[in-house]
């Protein structure tokens, strides 16, 4: 873009960080006052009531009627989308400028275990069975309320550098109701839309997911009264439960009528060991379009059929799927069944966290396994699908479905939150843009990120993340990582 600096292009880099200094900081990944003017303010201040126009970009809506504006402005106000459409006049509006870039819904990653970004990029040789043991059986139980919170606040912050806007936070280290509270002020403190998903507790594997007897804590009830009083705000909760795969019947079925109770969706880990789970919660008269089911690999034909006819959502990790030895995305098999596709990132201890490449690893392996059909019978296929276009649904108005939030977000739709990213067109890696939906799917990067609002308040801008409470903690991520790692013996 046409004020792109060095600065801006420098992207994150803790390293550098912590060899330059406090002193350097404003010159690599955060903006500053000096760097960044007066958009240098905390998530949640920046330009709250104001109104914003983002200026002659390429739109790409996701709104099938309003398809892609080769060039157009959107206007924001009051953190809404107001207006979409070519030389709109504002006066006294915040004017992004988007001319060269491309304007597309912030991405909906609807799996993360963000706490995980403290670990980051230490299991990715683990098989899921080393896993289960080295994660959810020691390291987990090491995390400190402190861990928490750091673990969610840069979790997010990187979620919102790399365009995704909204998250579903699956959250198993509910060691403590403390753990869960800080967790929630990361998520907070980040500035991102998410659905704040409470799981077990950490401390104890074999007790939370070895056919488990123990039901749902209790401290959900309290998360729904004190943390998430209303729908309406960023952050909204809803229940990460066992299911079949990890506890007893009486304890799934238990779970899902306390979040049906509570009135929240339920997101559980389902069909990477093996088939059935789906097929018990028909068994069990569970099954219902408040279902999100993660990874579903090794699910058979009937329970995909089941989770579609029960409007239920599928939720595909594709690079830690293809490593952990799960089986194949089954993302293809949950659109054939008309379920709801989405796409996630699930840990950043194995793998990036950003969904470019999840998005673009499950797209082509999807058509990898669309297409063996005809290369087995030694013929030459005719058409490839899913199309660009409909891969990137995946990763903004499916995902929204998915979390329940697509009447709010997950396209750029007059009416909507202003959840919005813009894609440097003229990057090396970028330029020159013939089609900017291929551009995003399958060229962009974290790299190209230029600016990043949620809920109409700019959260990056000229590749610079605005977060001062990020800004100050980085160093205190590092710590936490390491002391982990240690106490954890590995
Ligand atoms: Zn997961």
């Amino acid at each position: 873009m046409a004020d792109d600096t060095d600065a801006s292009k420098a992207g994150v880099s803790r390293r550098s960080y912590l060899k330059a200094g406090a002193a350097g900081l404003a010159s690599l990944s955060f903006a500053t006052g000096a760097a960044a003017g007066q958009e240098a303010d905390a998530p949640g201040t920046a330009n709250a009531g104001g109104a914003t126009l983002i200026k002659g970009g390429t739109v790409v809506t996701v709104d099938p009627d309003h398809g892609v504006y080769d060039t157009a402005d959107v206007l924001v106000r009051g953190g809404e989308i107001r207006r979409i459409e070519p030389n709109i006049s504002a006066p006294g509006a915040d004017v992004i400028d988007a001319s060269d870039a491309i304007v597309v819904p912030g991405f909906v990653n609807a799996h993360l275990h963000t706490w995980e970004s403290g670990v980051r990029g230490v299991a990715g040789n683990w098989t899921f069975m080393e896993y289960l043991e080295k994660m959810l059986g020691n390291i987990s139980s090491h995390y400190r309320p402190e861990d928490a919170y750091l673990g969610n606040l840069f979790g997010a912050v990187q979620q919102l550098n790399a365009g995704t806007t909204t998250i579903l936070d699956w959250f198993h280290i509910a060691n403590t109701p403390d753990h869960t509270d800080r967790a929630i002020d990361g998520l907070q403190d980040a500035g991102v839309r998410a659905l704040f998903t409470h799981g077990p507790p950490g401390d104890d594997s074999a007790k939370w997911w070895e056919n488990s007897s123990v039901p749902h804590p209790d401290d959900i009830r309290r998360l729904a009264r004190e943390r998430f009083p209303s729908d309406d705000g960023l952050l909204t909760l809803a229940m990460g439960a066992r299911g079949p795969d990890y506890s007893t019947d009486e304890v799934t079925r238990h779970d899902i009528e306390l979040a049906r109770e509570l009135g929240i969706p339920v997101s559980m880990h389902i069909g990477s060991l093996g088939p059935g789970g789906v097929a018990k919660l028909d068994d069990l008269d569970l099954l219902g379009n408040d279902l999100n089911y993660v990874h579903a690999n090794r699910l058979t034909d009937e329970e995909f059929r089941l989770m579609g006819a029960s409007g239920g959502s599928i939720s595909t990790t594709a690079e830690v799927e293809l490593q952990m030895g799960m089986g194949m995305p089954a993302i293809g098999d949950a659109v054939d069944a008309g379920a709801t596709p989405s796409v996630g990132v699930d840990i950043v201890s194995n793998v990036s966290d950003d969904l470019f490449t999840q998005l673009r690893t499950a797209v082509q392996v999807e058509r990898g396994l669309r297409n063996q059909p005809a290369v087995e019978r030694g013929e030459q296929i005719q058409d490839v699908t899913p199309t660009a276009h409909r891969a990137l649904e995946y990763a903004t108005i499916e995902g929204a479905r998915a979390l329940g939030l697509a009447d709010r977000i997950g396209s750029l739709t007059p009416g909507k939150r202003a959840d919005i990213t813009i894609i440097d067109g003229e990057d090396l890696n970028t330029a020159p843009v013939h089609n900017p939906v291929e551009t995003v799917v399958f060229q962009a990067g974290i790299e190209n990120v230029d600016t990043v609002l949620v809920d109409g308040t700019v959260v990056k801008r000229n590749g610079l993340v605005h977060n001062a409470t990020a800004q100050n903690h980085l160093d205190r991520l590092e710590q936490s990582g390491r002391r982990i790692l240690r106490q954890a013996d590995l």
